[in-house]
């Protein structure tokens, strides 16, 4: 079981992440990236933090 958890403060507002997260948790609102709907619904696949340039996105195993 995985985790994401996203700092906003760090979002630059690239939206790289959010069209290629495939449990379709992030969301970008044209400013910046968020987490919508249970975080634990991550599925650890890290596309995220790989594209994310800024680190402001993490993922843990529980
Ligand atoms: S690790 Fe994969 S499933 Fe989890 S939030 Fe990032 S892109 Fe989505
Ligand atoms: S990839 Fe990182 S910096 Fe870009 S929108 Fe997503 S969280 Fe923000």
């Amino acid at each position: 079981m995985y985790m994401v958890s996203l700092d906003e403060e760090a979002c630059t507002g690239c939206n790289s992440c959010a069209d290629g997260c495939p449990a379709g948790i992030l969301t970008f609102d044209g400013e910046k990236a968020s987490i919508k709907g249970d975080p634990c619904d991550c599925m650890g696949c890290e596309a995220c933090t790989t594209v994310c340039p800024s680190g402001a996105i993490t993922v843990m195993e529980l």
